[in-house]
């Protein structure tokens, strides 16, 4: 059973100043059952302001050269102190930013200068809503190698939120097991929310952002497309493969192995209901699709040989042709004697060569070429599922739309329909199938 408490979490423009704190902390207020509060590090508060934690990094560059870093560690301590008086707080930071000052001096690592912007957050998060703080470094663990580790992670933090009634938790970073700080990638306090919310075994992981959820397609591409309400967690991956952003990638797995859904809100307007991201859902999208997403720069590798189909371990040893060159591949749809190979250009240049060299040795084809400027768009939708006639209006939009298809990839799941187009087509593709199933 789920508790009925609901984990929130705040991005960075969310907290980027006090104006934002003052609504991510009346909307914790407005619902007695958001108990934990996971705040990112103050991003940007109009476009060309500098996140905290890039200004973190740059100053930690500096000190870790030997170079003077005072008026950088200053700028960073005014957005602070900033947001602390704005507030009417009676906080001081004096003592923290000594501390740290310290630590750069004696080279404590890029990761605990990053991480730096969430503690500090975090403290004035607590004070301002009047919770507890719990630093995540003595939470959230890491393993030796690095990854994270979520048996010891819920062995101390579960325990601890089942005793706390209301926290504060920066995001962003956790333990190494010799104790120096370790942070997740770029965009990591989304994970943090989600580790929260499966160690307080939450009802709800709210992650409020700047946007209000997913949207079906690339607003740069279609103009004011519509929300997606509801997305399943295995939908969200794939549209995240394919470049839809919002939500850090790891940030589903903790969540998701417990069955609890995550709700994309916006905290510029919080009457939007967002985005939920659920395990199942029985109802299926309006339109049948959830969303499309796509990505350029891809290159196809195509391998011809009469026969092929009779040869054991033809497909393996094409793909061996490139492990021996460390690439990975996306996608393989193949024929009767062709193979197609598609990899992201960005990985195969400088290695066409050998590539093909290798594919010559090892299965001695008839033909190869290489084909640059594919683009993938991915047509995803759980409603897609023995719906007839989907495929077919989708290349029927897109002949309308004079878009000639270069490759097509069902997944088995029938979640997902993969279309290859040339990177000119990518923008009227994605519009003229968005256009067939929503407008
Ligand atoms: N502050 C970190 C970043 O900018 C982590 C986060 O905001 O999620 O990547």
């Amino acid at each position: 059973m789920n508790s009925q408490k609901k984990v929130v979490k705040f991005g960075g423009t969310s907290l980027a100043d006090a104006k934002q704190f003052r609504k991510a902390a009346g909307i914790v207020r407005s619902d007695p059952s958001r108990c934990f509060v996971v705040v990112s590090a103050p991003g940007k508060r109009f476009k060309d302001d500098i996140k905290i934690t890039d200004m973190l990094y740059a100053c930690y560059d500096k000190a870790s050269k030997g170079t003077n870093f005072d008026a950088d560690f200053a700028e960073i301590e005014k957005r602070f102190t900033d947001i602390i008086s704005d507030l009417g707080l009676d906080l001081s930071l004096e003592s923290e930013f000594e501390k740290i000052k310290e630590a750069f001096v004696h080279h404590a690592g890029r990761n605990y200068a990053a991480s730096r912007g969430e503690y500090l957050n975090g403290i004035i998060m607590s004070d301002y809503l009047g919770y507890e703080f719990i630093d995540a470094a003595e939470y959230i663990f890491f393993d030796e190698s690095g990854n994270f580790d979520l048996e010891t992670t819920l062995g101390k933090l579960s325990p601890k939120l089942a005793e706390t009634d209301k926290a504060v938790i920066p995001g962003f970073y956790g333990s190494m097991p010799d104790d120096t700080v370790k942070t997740f990638s770029r965009g990591g306090s989304d994970v943090t929310g989600s580790i929260v919310a499966r160690a307080a075994n939450a009802a709800l992981y709210e992650n409020w952002t700047d946007v209000s959820g997913f949207l079906i397609c690339d607003p740069r591409i279609v103009e004011n497309p519509k929300p997606i309400r509801t997305i399943t967690y295995r939908e969200l991956r794939e549209l995240a493969y394919m470049g839809a952003g919002v939500l850090h990638e790891d940030a589903i797995f903790p969540v998701r192995a417990a069955d609890i859904p995550i709700n994309i809100r916006n905290t510029d307007n919080p009457d939007d209901p967002g985005t939920m991201i659920v395990s199942e859902t029985a109802e299926s999208s309006k339109y049948i699709i959830t969303g499309i997403a796509g990505k350029k720069n891809f290159s196809v590798v195509q391998i011809e040989k009469d026969m092929m189909n009779t040869e054991k371990g033809f497909g393996r040893n094409v793909l061996r042709a490139f492990e021996k060159n460390d690439m990975c591949f996306e996608h393989m749809p193949s024929g009767i004697d062709t193979m197609s190979v598609i990899v992201a250009t960005d990985s195969l240049v400088g290695k066409e060569k050998a590539v093909l060299d290798e594919i010559h040795e090892r299965v001695n084809p008839d033909k190869t070429e290489i084909e640059n400027n594919l683009a993938l768009i991915a047509v995803v939708g759980r409603g897609m599922r023995k719906a007839r006639g989907t495929a077919a209006r989708i290349f029927t939009a897109l002949a309308d739309a004079r878009v000639n298809i270069k490759m097509i990839d069902q997944g088995s799941s029938e979640l997902n329909i993969i279309i290859g187009v040339e990177e000119e087509d990518f923008e009227a593709a994605v519009r003229a199938i968005y256009n067939v199933f929503v407008k």
